[in-house]
């Protein structure tokens, strides 16, 4: 018996897609995983498992129609030829095996990829520089290279349907499709029948659907992925410019229209800088257009806006990359009534910076996602416990709130104990940062699950020293008990502290400023050597609370590691407009009556006035409780069985590291090390 609400029955209606029918609304728009066609078994038992969690359309990622677009050094699909079947087949059969359709988002890039590894000269609808860095430019095609393109394009389509899929799609967004560079005016300043009028713009679109329907549309549906507005005002598409056009004039031609803003940047915006259905304003025309089924993404976790979604006619099907990245069994959840276990996504993009920096997805909330093949992790089930030990947890910051969830749903008696009066570590203040409030969603769902968990006892406001560790009489002790920033300036650049005179500016911390204390009157220099979010996080709130704020970095930009979660434009503006200063490039010699600092380049110095200093360089794990413990092992036999620290405890990192760091204890708790890797590899065959 289903045990869901009466009212989400709406979103578990089928739908049907042209030849092709979907058995709810839960539609996996395609989305990059850093596995792509380089590690197939875990791409597929990836998206198996979200089919397996109700989601009845699970796409690829792009995959590249053939060589003259290669992708590199991107990690994602190809169907250039039959050889690249099996590849697609295993996904293929995975998403079916759950009674799901299974999409492919075939592609050609156009200007958005050099071809490092073909070495083919990158195609535009006229000649120009490359969007993407590159030393080459893009030559202008000719009509036969429209021919060619059409004719690889649709030869894909042929493959795609071999290898068993239900949807193929036409691309033309995120600034990553040549359909799409045509349609652009400031890309597209051809003359012929491809170029000027929106009609000659919209032709190769139009002919890349028809050539596709014509193909594969007997028994595959076939979708179009349309960017409706770039947020570039007049200078991009717009959704109140001439997308509606488009959408009028190819209205009933595709089987299935999927919406969206464009770039990538626009698309997955993080909710540091945009709420959930972010979107809607954009793309809730599209239906008025069109009698084909629409769908539309906005980082949806919320049932109920979902289901007023559907019942309004906004969209026809919730789309969804990081939502089903977060809880690939959001569907499942729903279906059965356990809306309380829904593991929301808080928008941070650590799931986007495996594709930036060529590497596996990884997410913030679902430790397994990207581990299914490789270490067998499913993201709801976990083996039972293999004896009656039990574990005391000291922190209850994210690395010891995930090890406790994980080792209690296993079974063991888990003991977590915090030295703060709640829950949740590094996140109870870093959540109240300007735009941080979903960061709360991480202790949320582990708190929602204690709650069905006898076996798991918190104990706050019980900060241990050893030997009350000691007299607990665990049979197995983990230290999750984080990290402290460093008050010497010690960082990336800074590898033996910055000097610090006794006549210098008053120094914090963002440990500091997070807990309340605040800067001296007159100004504050913010000093980045740490490159992710903090800094910038605290330049803004100092300069929102009125100071009058300066942030220095050695980069050449302002939070640089945030290039890969798609944040670092946003942050830079977002400081201009506070009116902070950003100084780049710029170096600490020494913080003396003021902060004397250098070019990292040239050297050559200068000074500046600074009240109070905000050094936010590097973390030091708190270790006091391991030494102390060590020492009392290394004088007597130790009392317990084992002994670990895990997270920011071992080596400071993201919450996304925490919360893996938890996890994999639990999950290798109690169980046999295996020699070499812990986990499995896709080798070449050689
Ligand atoms: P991580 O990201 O690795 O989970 P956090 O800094 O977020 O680390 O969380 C560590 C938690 O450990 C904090 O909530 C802190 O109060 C707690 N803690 C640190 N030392 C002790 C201790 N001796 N006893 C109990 N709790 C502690
Ligand atoms: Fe969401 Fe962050 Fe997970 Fe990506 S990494 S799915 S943004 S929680």
């Amino acid at each position: 018996m289903s045990g869901r609400e009466p009212i989400y029955d709406i979103l578990f209606e089928p739908v049907k897609i042209g030849p092709v029918m979907a058995r709810n609304r839960f539609y996996q728009v395609p989305h990059c995983n850093g596995m792509g066609d380089q590690q197939p078994r875990g791409m597929a038992a990836m998206r198996g498992v979200k089919a397996e969690g109700g989601w009845a359309v699970v796409s690829t990622e792009e995959v590249s129609i053939d060589h003259g677009t290669d992708f590199s050094p991107g990690v994602e699909g190809k169907l250039w030829d039959a050889g690249d079947i099996p590849y697609h087949a295993r996904m293929v059969d995975a998403v079916h095996a759950h009674g799901s359709l299974a999409a492919i988002e075939l592609c050609q890039q156009g200007i958005a990829c050099a071809n490092l590894e073909s070495r083919e000269v990158p195609l535009a609808p006229s000649a120009q520089s490359l969007i993407v860095p590159a030393t080459l430019q893009a030559r202008a095609m000719d009509l036969s290279d429209i021919r060619a393109v059409r004719a690889s394009h649709r030869q894909s389509a042929l493959l795609a349907k071999r290898a068993g899929y239900d949807i193929v799609y036409v691309y033309a967004g995120h600034d990553l499709s040549i359909a799409q560079h045509f349609l652009l005016s400031r890309y597209n300043r051809r003359s012929d029948e491809y170029g000027g009028s929106l009609e000659n713009r919209v032709r190769l679109l139009r002919q890349l659907i028809e050539d596709t329907k014509d193909a594969v549309g007997d028994t595959c549906a076939v979708a179009v992925r349309f960017a409706v507005d770039e947020l570039l005002g007049p200078d991009g598409m717009q959704a109140e410019g001439e997308a509606p056009e488009i959408i009028a004039i190819l209205a009933e031609l595709p089987d299935l229209w999927d919406v969206n803003v464009s770039d990538w940047d626009n698309d997955s915006q993080t909710a540091r800088f945009a709420e959930d259905g972010y979107q809607e304003p954009f793309t809730a025309f599209v239906k008025t257009l069109t009698t084909k089924p629409v769908v539309g993404v906005g980082r949806y976790t919320s049932p109920d806006h979902m289901a007023s979604l559907i019942a309004k006619g906004a969209l026809d099907f919730i789309g969804a990359a990081r939502p089903s990245i977060a809880d690939p069994f959001l569907p499942r959840k729903i279906e059965e009534g356990r809306i309380e276990d829904i593991r929301e996504c808080i928008g941070c993009n650590i799931c986007v910076s495996g594709d930036m920096t060529f590497s596996r997805i990884r997410c913030t909330q679902n430790p397994t996602m990207g581990e299914e093949w490789r270490k067998g992790w499913h993201p709801e089930r976990i083996p039972p416990s293999a004896s009656e030990d039990s574990v005391l947890i000291v922190g209850g910051g994210p690395a010891g709130l995930e090890c406790a969830r994980a080792l209690g749903q296993r079974g063991y008696a888990v003991t977590l104990a915090e030295a703060a009066e709640a829950l949740g570590g590094r996140i109870l203040n870093e959540s109240r940062l300007p735009g941080m409030a979903s960061y709360q969603r991480v202790v949320e769902h582990r708190l929602a699950a204690f709650d069905k968990l006898p076996n798991v006892e918190t104990y706050l406001a019980s900060e241990l020293s050893a030997e009350q560790v000691i007299a607990f009489e665990a049979q197995h002790i983990v230290l999750a008990t984080g990290a402290t920033w460093r008050r010497d300036g010690m960082g990336r650049t800074h590898r033996t502290g910055v000097p610090i005179a006794e006549t210098a500016p008053a120094i914090f911390t963002p440990d500091d400023i997070m807990a309340g204390r605040k800067p001296a009157d007159g100004p504050v220099l913010v000093y980045d050597d740490d490159h992710y979010i903090l800094a910038g996080l605290i330049a803004e709130k100092l300069a929102h609370d009125g100071h009058s704020v300066s942030l220095m970095t050695p980069a050449a930009m302002v939070s640089p590691w945030t290039e890969n979660t798609l944040e670092q434009p946003t942050i830079q503006r977002r400081l201009i407009e506070a009116g902070v200063t950003i100084l780049t490039a710029r170096q600490l010699v020494a913080l003396e009556d003021g902060a004397r600092h250098a070019c990292v380049y040239s050297g050559q110095e200068a000074e500046m006035a600074a009240a109070s200093v905000v050094l936010v360089t590097s973390r030091l794990s708190n270790d006091s409780l391991w030494l102390g413990l060590q020492s009392h092992a290394g004088s007597k036999p130790a009392p317990w069985q084992s002994l670990s620290r895990i997270g920011d405890a071992l080596a400071p990192a993201t919450i996304a590291h925490a919360v893996y760091a938890g996890h994999r204890y639990a999950r290798e708790f109690d169980t046999e090390a295996h020699p070499g890797a812990p986990y499995l590899r896709e080798r070449v065959t050689v």
